[in-house]
Formats: C-alpha cells, sequence, structure tokens
C-alpha cells in the first residue's frame, strides 16, 4: 500500500504554491520511482481520490495545491537518467530542479534552453507541465519545442509513452491529435504524471554578453526594443523590460544578486538585452542602437562572460522575488500578490501597458510594478493586494485589461498557465467549440476528472 503523509504539520507545508493560495491536501504522496507512482493511480482509481501533480510549487496561478484529495509531490525523483552528447538529447525524471539539470549538463558542453527566472528553484515536470517560458524564449522559443518524448502515468495507473512523430508530412486526421506530447506539454497536470521526459539539448554558446541600458522613459525603452528586433546588426537572446520601481529593486539586490551601485538614476527605466555574439563589435552595434534611442553610453553597465551574465540573471529575478516577499505579509489576512501574464504583439504593446496602468488608476490603485520579457511582448505587471476587498478590485482591473489585450491579438496568459485563479478568464480565450475540444481531450485520458481538479477547466 502507498504511503501517504497525513500529519497536519508535513501537510501544511504543501499547502501554499507562489499564487499564495491555501488549500490543505487531505494527504501528501512522495514517490521515489514510477512503480510508486503506478501503484497509487491504481489504488486511488478504485476510491475516485483526486491526485493533483506537484514540482516545487512555484506557480504563480494556484495550479500545484490541492483542492480536494491528494498531493502529489514528484521532487523525489529527480535523477537524470542519461545524457546523449551525440544526439543532444537527455532523459531526465521530473523533480530535477531546472538550475541543477543545466548545471549537470555543462560538464558536457550542453543546455536544457527553457529558462524562467525561477529556474534555480522550480521542477523540470512543473515547467513542461507549464510551457514555462524566459528571457531567452526570445531566440529558444517555450518549453514544449525542447521536449521530444514523454512517459506518463494516466488516472488508470497505465504507462503511456509518447514521442514526436519524425515525419515531415502527415494528412491523417485532425492536427491536434498528430502529437499527443502537445497534449501533455501545458497541461497543468490535469491529463496524467509526466514521469521521465526526453529532452532536445543545445551546444552552450561559446560567449554571452548582457547589457543593460538604462533610458530616460517606457517610451524610448520600447521603442529600442522594437528597433532590437528588427535590426540586422545586433541578435538579441533576450530583451527584458524594468520599469522605474523594478529597476529600483533590481539595483537594490537581493534574492542571490549583489546590490548594484552607481548605476541609473530614479525615474529611469531599463532594458536588458543578451547578445550570444558578444564581441567588440556587437556590443558597439548594441550601444549605437541604444544611443539612437536616447540612452547615454556611460549609463549602460556591461556583463561579459558566463558568471556575469548569470549575475545580470539574479538581479532580473530580484525583481518578482521581492514582489513575491512584500506580499509575504498580508497572506494570513486574504491577500495576495496580483501578478498578470498577458502578451500582445509587440508593436502594441506600449498601448497595452499604457490601458493597464490607466485602469488601475481609475479603480484607485497604484500603477503596478511591470517589468519583463517586452521582447516578445510580454511584460508581466505586479501588485501586492492586501486583503480579499483589493484582490477582488484589482481582478477586475486585470480583467478589463484582458478583454482590451484580446482585442489586441493578444492573450490572457503567456507563460504561467491559468491553474486556478484565471481560468475563470479561459472562455475570455477560447471559444466554445475550443473549451469543448479541450473538455473531450479531457475524459479521453482521465474519465473520472480526478487529475487536478480546478485547473485549467474550473
Ligand atoms: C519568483 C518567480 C519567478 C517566476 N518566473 C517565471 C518565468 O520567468 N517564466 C515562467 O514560465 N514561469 C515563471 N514562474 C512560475 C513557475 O516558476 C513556473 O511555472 C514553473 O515552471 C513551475 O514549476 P514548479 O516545479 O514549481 O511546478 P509546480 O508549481 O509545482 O506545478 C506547476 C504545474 O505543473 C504541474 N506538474 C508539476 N509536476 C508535474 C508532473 N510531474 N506531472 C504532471 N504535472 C506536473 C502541477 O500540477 C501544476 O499544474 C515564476 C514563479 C516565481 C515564484
Amino acid at each position: 500500500m502507498t504511503n501517504v503523509v497525513r500529519d497536519p504539520a508535513v501537510l501544511e507545508g504543501y499547502a501554499r504554491d507562489a499564487s499564495g493560495l491555501r488549500f490543505v491536501p487531505e494527504g501528501v504522496v512522495r514517490p521515489a520511482s514510477r512503480d510508486e507512482v503506478v501503484a497509487l493511480m491504481r489504488e486511488t482509481a478504485a476510491t475516485g481520490t483526486a491526485i493533483t501533480p506537484a514540482g516545487a510549487q512555484t506557480s504563480t496561478t494556484g495550479a500545484s495545491v490541492a483542492r480536494e484529495g491528494l498531493l502529489l509531490s514528484m521532487r523525489a525523483m529527480d535523477r537524470v537518467l542519461d545524457i546523449d552528447v551525440a544526439r543532444r538529447t537527455a532523459r531526465v525524471e521530473p523533480g530535477v530542479l531546472l538550475g541543477q539539470l543545466n548545471h549537470t549538463l555543462a560538464a558536457e558542453g550542453l543546455f536544457f534552453a527553457p529558462d524562467p527566472t525561477s529556474d534555480e528553484t522550480c521542477s523540470l515536470g512543473g515547467a513542461i507541465a507549464c510551457n514555462a517560458s524566459g528571457p531567452r524564449t526570445l531566440m529558444y522559443g517555450a518549453t514544449r519545442a525542447h521536449v521530444r518524448a514523454l512517459t506518463v502515468v494516466l488516472a488508470d495507473g497505465s504507462v503511456r509513452e509518447f514521442t514526436r512523430p519524425r515525419v515531415e508530412k502527415n494528412t491523417v486526421g485532425y492536427m491536434p491529435t498528430h502529437d499527443l506530447v502537445d497534449w501533455f506539454v501545458g497541461s497543468e497536470g490535469t491529463l496524467g504524471v509526466i514521469v521521465a521526459a526526453e529532452l532536445a539539448l543545445l551546444e552552450r554558446p561559446m560567449r554571452e554578453t548582457g547589457l543593460g541600458i538604462p533610458f530616460p522613459s517606457a517610451v524610448e525603452a520600447i521603442a529600442f526594443a522594437r528597433a532590437a528586433r528588427a535590426s540586422q546588426d545586433v541578435v538579441p537572446r533576450c530583451l527584458e523590460y524594468f520599469d522605474a520601481e523594478a529597476f529600483r529593486i533590481a539595483r537594490g539586490g537581493g534574492h542571490g544578486a549583489a546590490a548594484v551601485t552607481d548605476w541609473g538614476h530614479d525615474g529611469q527605466v531599463m532594458v536588458y538585452a543578451e547578445d550570444c555574439l558578444a564581441g567588440d563589435l556587437a556590443i558597439d552595434a548594441w550601444l549605437a542602437l541604444a544611443e539612437s534611442h536616447a540612452a547615454t553610453d556611460s549609463d549602460v553597465r556591461v556583463f561579459e562572460g558566463e558568471a556575469a551574465v548569470r549575475e545580470a540573471r539574479r538581479l532580473r529575478h530580484a525583481v518578482p522575488a521581492a514582489m513575491h516577499e512584500r506580499t509575504a505579509p498580508y497572506l494570513a489576512h486574504g491577500g495576495r500578490r496580483i501578478s498578470t501574464d498577458w502578451a500582445v504583439p509587440l508593436e502594441r504593446v506600449e498601448d497595452a501597458i499604457l490601458l493597464a496602468n490607466g485602469f488601475a488608476l481609475e479603480a484607485g490603485h497604484p500603477v503596478p510594478v511591470t517589468y519583463g520579457h517586452i521582447g516578445n511582448g510580454h511584460p508581466h505587471q505586479n501588485w501586492v493586494a492586501k486583503d480579499p476587498e483589493e484582490v477582488k478590485s484589482l481582478e477586475a482591473v486585470v480583467e478589463r485589461t484582458l478583454r482590451a489585450v484580446i482585442g489586441m491579438g493578444g492573450t490572457v496568459a503567456a507563460e504561467h498557465g491559468i491553474g486556478k485563479i484565471k481560468s475563470r478568464w479561459l472562455g475570455l480565450q477560447a471559444s466554445a467549440e475550443q473549451v469543448g475540444i479541450m473538455r473531450a481531450a479531457k475524459r479521453e485520458f482521465d474519465p473520472a476528472g480526478r487529475m487536478a481538479p480546478g485547473n485549467i477547466l474550473g
């Protein structure tokens, strides 16, 4: 029989993820092998018990807390099973942290490209189940593009191997069924438990350079990001935006990053760009582009080489981490971080930010802290809601923004999934037919509806 932990002190440790939602699970199971997952799924199929898989519980949408039934923590299954250097692939268990995985791969001159800024604290399984992305998604694409095959345990305990088809052409039936790997990437625990993945890896770049470029205002910064994407002279690997408050937080360091002095002035915003061509010529091209958008050469901070670029990433991560920390005192009073994940086509990103800020002010809230993946038209906006009333009012502001974002050809959620908190907005984005197809797939893989209840389909 599977060992289910029911000690209240242990259960409390799994009751919250990074969203601030709190659901104490009925029990926690921590399997160390695929066979233990199979045994659990078979035993619980008989009782109809709900199962919510969880990795490192850094979900910002409540996807990794168990609204009912058992929480299945996959953290103990964290082995790198095999690295094939010649084929540039690795077979890995889901519990490994992305940072650990890349540390192991570095010894072979390889890396796994998806880079959520939470990579030191989030698991591979969670990244696959959310189709996570990060700053360098601008160059490499999101997690989906780097998953070749998955081993999944379904709700009835059967083990299934899904491998991407190798064919270049296919006309058999409806396209969404051609490749079942795609159904599980981004499925947020609702279709089955990922117990292993075959990943496509890349060779580590020979050189890397980051540039932190302060600008007088968002107008110049966003125009710069657009120009960098259109340019033939620079090859951006990432383009990350920091509004004035985000830039202040980043300069202050913390969360593993050292504070940076003598950089930027109050009120300035910043764009962090990376280029893996590096070299003086590339840096000169970046500086010329920055200057043509009102940046000052002497304000630019260059992060040269792998260690310096890693430090720059820590400065970037300090922003969401600080917002998370600012919220902590209010969790017990029903407050939480309100964090958006919408994205729009790049040419509409300035309009979207201005609209969202205007909606916040109209509702009597401050403008949010705005930062993130500007090169993909994907900035995050964060507020600290101190109590349930502020949560409600700020979510109304977000919903108003999302309606506008969809009108601009955007998406409600570009990388965090929709979990439990944003599932109410599924219908804003997807038509009744699209939701119907999702429900049909859910019925097919999980007929009793016991996988991760509350996620995606509500
Ligand atoms: C400070 C901070 C910064 C962040 N930055 C980014 C960012 O830049 N980009 C980004 O995309 N996200 C970001 N996130 C969100 C989060 O870190 C990612 O979504 C991450 O991929 C979740 O991984 P996890 O291991 O914590 O998964 P969890 O939170 O534990 O779970 C997430 C989802 O995956 C499912 N799941 C987990 N493991 C499995 C499994 N083995 N099988 C099936 N389903 C499974 C869960 O059921 C849940 O639905 C950030 C979060 C924080 C707190």
